[in-house]
């Protein structure tokens, strides 16, 4: 990435070792996002409970992240947010309130990992699912959710179950979900939640690449959202900030005018013409 720009963005989602899926420690984390010239980043590490197949790793201790993460700042002129994105699945509602209760954290991102007790990353949630049936199932049930536990900030990648697909086209589009991400989008806005653009999900993986539609953010500008967070959910150092510019400069010209980060959960909305 190369921002030369005056202002500088904010990364709102990235992993560090404290989730077992990145290497990258919080200080190698501070140190590329302040040399890819970012104002600041979100650590936001996974709580994934009762994740399928009883696996237990997605936890962390937000104590160690917390101490880490302020330890870390003092040495980085650039905003370390401390973070955590939840994983949200029906049973395992009761058990994220326990967890999260004794910390406070800036930015806290909901996302749907699981569907249905499986995982899509390991493909098996598509066997016998038509793309309709797929997707849907998996917007729908991210509704159902974030109108069970709406204690968050940034909704985590709308459009991950597009990620590991096996079909041909693999973009969400807005005309064939219009009904599911309408009824998303409605609660979010009333309720004060940020979509997020997360540049991990438009990478090309097996050979494809899933496409961000444009009606998608055309449509959550025009039912009101002003709330939009860009995140690369970078597991690794050289992802901090990746394509940033340019789905700045495509949201700007979807009719969104801010992106935002959150900081002790309250929003900080800055404008995109600043960036591109
Ligand atoms: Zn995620
Ligand atoms: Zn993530």
């Amino acid at each position: 990435m190369n921002i030369n720009k005056n202002a500088k963005p904010i990364d709102t989602h990235s992993h560090s070792d404290f989730s077992p899926d990145s290497q990258m420690s919080v200080k190698q984390a501070a140190q590329a996002a302040f040399e890819a010239g970012l104002g600041g980043f979100a650590i936001t590490d996974h709580l994934d409970l009762k994740a399928p197949g009883g696996d237990t790793r997605f936890a962390f201790d937000p104590a160690e992240q917390q101490m880490m993460i302020e330890s870390v700042s003092k040495d980085f002129p650039i905003k370390i947010l401390k973070g955590v994105e939840i994983g949200l699945q029906p049973e395992n509602i009761d058990d994220i309130r326990i967890f999260l209760k004794d910390f406070e954290f800036d930015t806290v991102i909901a996302s749907i990992h699981f569907v249905d007790g499986v995982d899509p990353y390991t493909g098996g949630y598509y066997e016998g699912k038509e793309e309709k049936q797929a997707y849907g199932r998996y917007l729908r049930l991210t509704y159902e959710m974030i109108r069970t536990y709406d204690d968050f900030d940034i909704l985590g990648h709308f459009d991950y179950i597009a990620r590991y697909a096996p079909y041909s086209k693999r973009s969400i589009r807005y005309k064939e979900y219009a009904d599911e991400l309408d009824s998303i989008f409605r609660f979010m806005i009333y309720n004060g939640k940020a979509l997020e653009i997360n540049t991990n999900t438009y990478r090309v993986r097996n050979g494809q690449c899933p496409v961000l539609d444009p009606d998608i953010l055309k449509r959550y500008s025009q039912l009101g959202g002003e709330l939009l967070t860009v995140g690369s959910d970078a597991h690794s150092p050289e992802r901090f900030g990746e394509q940033f510019e340019h789905y700045m400069a495509f949201a700007r010209q979807c009719g969104l005018r801010y992106v935002s980060y959150f900081e002790k959960r309250k929003p900080f909305p800055l404008k995109i013409e600043e960036f591109i």
